[in-house]
């Protein structure tokens, strides 16, 4: 039997440089195998991490012993049929896998539907699979469970979805965890989980929620509660965890690997719901810190550094400290109040934050 813990490349650890450290990674990966791990994910537009696959991954494991995702993404430029579709072969060669285990779709949702219908993507990537260079095809996901429901009523050939879900948005209106799963869930689908620690927000939570978990289990890494709980769910291929150490990495193999996984009991489940309505009682900004919404900023603001220091300040209550770590974010970069409106990050940002409002009230505790 294998891990349902899958190995994310898209924060592996980088050098000085900002180059990828291939010897730590290396050793993430052969750990990861070591232990029973064997879903690697990747994507086209995750930079230099194709190319690392191949270094840490295919040059050096036997193809049978792993099994690897990859993604196609419409926002590339230029955004052409040909150039979109040429990516799948581009990625071929950078990992050098031979074929895909897993070929995904890359974020679906509303805003970039009718181009794929333009493109003809889903007919594509059904032609690779019939060819034998793709096993599975699937697509990753950041809308509505409505917009879902479309999806996979319009391509009943989709193998499996890749979704955004953590315990603590399972409720939460805006990501709608549970609302879609159980859609993937009601039309057969296998779920891949993505962010299952919400961007590292999981792993160190608020004073009051730490000790309902700590109480429980003082040895538990606050990150295991938070991949077990995804990992519970029935249907589950995969959970991903974007590792960036050995040390990371360790500590999720312990209780993921086969032998030591155990489902969530219900005495577990009820402190994480417990936690859940302290995570709720807050008001913390939801960014998970994919930097999606930082490359079409005129202003080179970069939101998630902002958020993070107006964060601290929403948890802690300290103004001087987060306006210092504010000042040390901004410091080549765009400030809160440079922001000129024009909406396009909120268009790119799968948790749907009103992301210029947030900018202003940050401007006005943090730049004050
Ligand atoms: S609304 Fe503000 S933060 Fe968003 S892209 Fe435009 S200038 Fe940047
Ligand atoms: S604001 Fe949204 S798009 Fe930007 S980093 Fe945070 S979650 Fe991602």
């Amino acid at each position: 039997m294998s891990s349902k813990l899958g190995f994310g490349l898209m924060r592996l650890p980088r050098l000085e440089d900002g180059s990828i450290d291939i010897a730590q990674s290396s050793a993430m990966t052969d750990h990861f195998l070591e232990n029973g791990g064997t879903y690697f994910d990747t994507a086209y537009v995750y930079e230099g991490s194709e190319e690392a696959a191949k270094k840490i991954l295919t040059d050096r494991h036997p193809r049978e012993s792993y099994t690897l995702a990859t993604k196609m993404n419409t926002g590339v430029q230029p955004r052409t049929a040909e150039s979109t579709k040429q990516q799948f072969y581009t990625s071929l060669e950078r990992t050098g896998a031979g074929y895909f285990d897993y070929y995904l779709l890359h974020a679906l949702g509303t805003g970039n539907l009718d181009l794929h219908r333009q493109f003809d993507t889903w007919q594509f990537i059904a032609d690779r699979k019939a060819e034998g260079l793709i096993r599975h095809c699937g697509f990753s996901f950041h809308d509505t469970p409505e917009v879902l429901d479309q999806i996979l009523t319009e391509h009943p050939e989709a193998d499996f979805v890749q979704l955004q879900i953590n315990y603590a948005d399972w409720e939460n209106p805006d990501v709608q965890s549970r609302g879609i799963y159980e859609t993937a869930r009601r039309h057969g689908k296998q779920v891949v989980v993505m962010e299952p620690v919400k961007g590292g927000t999981l792993a160190t939570l608020p004073e009051a929620a730490e000790k309902i978990l700590k109480t429980m289990n003082p040895e538990a890494s606050l990150a295991s509660w938070a991949i077990r709980y995804v990992a519970s769910l029935d249907g589950i291929l995969a959970v991903l965890s974007g590792m960036s150490t050995l040390e990371q990495m360790k500590d999720n193999m312990s209780f993921m690997n086969p032998d030591a996984f155990r489902p969530l009991s219900d005495a577990e489940l009820r402190a994480v719901e417990a936690v859940r309505e302290v995570l709720a009682s807050q008001r913390q900004i939801g960014c998970t810190a994919c930097k999606y919404c930082v490359e079409g900023c005129p202003m080179q603001i970069r939101i998630p550094g902002i958020f993070s220091a107006y964060n601290q300040f929403l948890r802690f209550g300290n103004r001087e400290t987060a306006a210092r770590s504010y000042k040390m974010r901004t410091r080549d970069a765009g400030k809160a109040s440079d922001c000129i409106r024009c909406g396009a990050c909120e268009e790119s940002c799968p948790q749907h934050l009103p992301i210029r409002d947030l900018l202003e009230k940050a401007a006005g505790v943090l730049e004050a």
